[in-house]
């Protein structure tokens, strides 16, 4: 990528993001920490380049989509801004984030810091990004004691279903404690949400263990509400039919929908008021 489409996609970025958000570490990553008990991140979708720092080669890690891999979740990027963007719109305050826009063959996000990069230059945007998220986590649960984080990325197993990574519900323990096991797996969990807008998930609502190798990574298992400084927090690995360029903008707001009537129903969010002034209907 040159710069002159660099500085294209920044201003396009730009134009579609909330003013608050921040671009750091020289635009490689996108950062917002706002008001909402709501995180989304997104680590594997960008695909710029680090300049003056050689791709990762993994010598000596098993290879593979749980282990080494340095291959893009392709649109994850884009739609996890629009995601943002449209929960910014449709709820009475900002959702945080934390998105890159570097490519995976430099740094991984999802993997601890002694296997996810190669180069001192890489470490600094992993800790950019790892700073961010743990900086809005404790800012939730300091305002609003829940939350919930989102892991938005892609698959390439299943062209049309969006798995869900929450260690088999360790990562969603306060979830579970609070509103029972339907909270998690029910018609009204956020997969159950997402099934009755038309995606096909797994596990099924109400059933089943998650797919190997799709049980969510490091960001949930870190952020995740097991551990005490934790939130809610649940992976999203989506099909290509719900990244690709022309899909998107559904994609994008189907999940914003079931998040935020997740949000309603777990997290108290209030709804939007009408000019009447009452509140309108969920
Ligand atoms: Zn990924």
């Amino acid at each position: 990528m040159n710069i002159t489409s660099i500085v294209r996609l920044c201003l396009a970025l730009l134009c579609c993001l909330p003013p608050d958000c921040i671009f750091a570490n020289d635009d490689l990553l996108i950062i917002r920490d706002g008001d909402l008990p709501i995180l989304i991140t997104a680590p594997h979708g960008g695909r710029l380049e680090l300049q003056d720092v050689p791709v990762r080669t993994g010598d000596g890690l098993k290879k593979g989509p749980s282990g080494f891999f340095a291959g893009r979740d392709t649109g994850t990027e884009e739609l996890a801004v629009r995601v943002v963007e449209l929960l910014d719109q449709q709820l009475p305050g900002s959702p945080s984030c934390v998105i890159s826009r570097v490519h995976r063959k430099y740094v991984d996000f999802n993997r601890p810091p002694e296997i996810a990069v190669e180069h001192s230059k890489a470490r600094e945007v992993y800790d950019s990004f790892h700073h961010a998220a743990r900086s809005s986590v404790n800012r939730i649960r300091m305002t609003h004691s829940r939350g919930l984080l989102v892991d938005i990325h892609g698959q390439g197993s299943s062209a049309a279903t969006a798995y869900r990574g929450t260690s088999n519900g360790v990562t969603v323990e306060q979830l579970r404690r609070s509103f029972g096991e339907a909270a998690h797996t029910g018609e009204y969990s956020l997969m159950g949400l997402l099934a009755g807008k038309g995606w096909k998930v797994h596990p099924d609502p109400g059933t089943g263990r998650e797919q190997a190798g799709f049980t969510g990574g490091f960001i949930v298992r870190t952020y995740g509400s097991s551990r005490a400084d934790g939130i809610d927090a649940i992976q999203l690995e989506l099909g290509i039919d719900y990244r690709r360029a022309e899909a998107r903008e559904k994609s994008a707001e189907v999940l914003a929908g079931a998040i935020i009537e997740w949000g309603r129903r777990y997290l108290a969010l209030t709804p939007e008021t009408d000019s009447s002034g009452t509140q309108a209907d969920n």
